[in-house]
């Protein structure tokens, strides 16, 4: 059957499916809530902060059909908030009721192999890499790809997990022994700065993105989004848009589509995509005349896109991890600064409980 298109614009007081309860699935939520329209989201999980803004809840397996076609039943247009939902019953759903992003995006997009290959078909540079099924693929790669390098499973990781530095062919039992196959080796890059391109496609067609930010990392989580970037990532702006446009293009992408890039010396090195709304485009929300997730969702609806530009003249996004949601008293009295909380019950280590952006003059 052919996927289920949406044929015009989806008008205010319809219904958006959220497949993901987490806050990317929050955040949409409330966007599409100031352009008038319901949310409905779909969810497993016990704790499900996206339901605490959106309008109703299915708490349910996403494989179960009878549950989808109710879903489908009931919304006009699908999202999805994360990317480790399996493709088939997404697949599934989109012939029911439009699903935007495609599943072709979400299935590129959670196999590391399928990722880096079709980046390459569209001209890509992603950091030299080896598929490692076995303990002697692992060998094989360290011989032809050399140290140190990073061994990553190739589904499943995010924010570091899943993933483990090789600096000698020493490490290789140790790192096979922590990973596992199907898994990649990939080349350790050098780079100055990591960046991202957050783009939005149309239904039509239309692109348009945001300016890139700098994006820092603490224990391979996102710390920082720094707006404008320094220079050397200013530089790589061009060339690393046109590809994530041409990946969008040829994924027929609808909605937020984002690209991270390591800014290496001979340009844009690309290290992965999220078919989504992302950390490093929260900034947004205050910091552009319209927010990666008004976006998304005007995206989806078939409503033209907003603009991107910057509302200040530079914009930094901070995350809360863990404990540190507990300055809350302190940021929320600070000028120029916009907190963001969750509504997670429990603070553990290394989860994202909310973010703060600060917007300067
Ligand atoms: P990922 O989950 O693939 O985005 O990796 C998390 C972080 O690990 C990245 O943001 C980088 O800081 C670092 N990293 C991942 N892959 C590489 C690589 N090939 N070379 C250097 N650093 C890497």
């Amino acid at each position: 059957m052919p996927l289920a298109q949406l044929d015009r614009p989806l008008a205010p007081g319809g219904t958006i499916g959220i497949l993901g309860g987490g806050q990317l699935g929050r955040m949409i939520a409330v966007a599409a809530a100031q352009l008038g329209y319901r949310t409905h989201v779909l969810a497993p999980d016990r704790e499900s902060v996206a339901a605490q803004t959106a309008s109703s809840l299915t708490r349910a397996d996403y494989h179960n059909k009878v549950v989808l076609a109710d879903l489908a039943a009931q919304c006009d247009v699908v999202t999805y908030e994360f990317e480790n939902i399996a493709v088939a019953p997404v697949e599934w759903l989109a012939e029911l009721v439009p699903v935007y992003p495609p599943p072709k995006s979400l299935a590129v997009a959670q196999d590391r192999v399928a990722e880096k290959r079709f980046v390459e078909e569209v001209g890509g540079r992603p950091a030299r890499w080896q598929a490692v099924n076995s303990r002697e693929e692992l060998d094989a790669a360290l011989a032809a790809i050399g140290t140190p390098a990073v061994l990553k499973t190739t589904r499943f990781g995010y924010d570091g997990k899943g993933q483990t530095r090789i600096n000698d062919a020493a490490e290789a039992d140790a790192a096979w022994e922590a990973i596992g196959g199907p898994a990649i080796l990939e080349a350790f890059v050098t780079f100055s700065h990591e960046f991202s391109i957050i783009l939005v496609r149309g239904i039509d067609g239309t692109i348009t993105s945001y300016p890139p930010p700098w994006n820092e990392h603490r224990d391979a989580i996102l710390h920082r989004s720094t707006v404008p970037a320094p220079a050397e990532i200013a530089r790589q702006w061009t060339e690393a848009a046109a590809l994530t446009g041409r990946i969008a293009d040829a994924l027929g992408h609808v909605g937020v589509l984002t690209c991270e890039y390591f800014a290496g010396a001979d340009g844009p090195v690309f290290n992965e995509m999220a078919p989504r709304v992302h950390n490093s485009g929260h900034w947004t929300i205050e910091g552009a005349e319209t927010s990666q997730f008004a976006n998304h969702v005007r995206a989806i609806c078939g409503l033209p896109l907003g603009d991107t530009a910057l509302t200040a003249p530079a914009v930094v996004m901070e995350n809360l991890i863990g404990d540190e949601w507990q300055r809350w008293s302190d940021l929320v009295a600070a000028p120029r600064t916009h907190l963001h909380l969750y509504g997670k019950r429990e603070a553990r280590p290394g989860r994202k409980m909310g973010h703060v952006t600060r917007l300067e003059r």
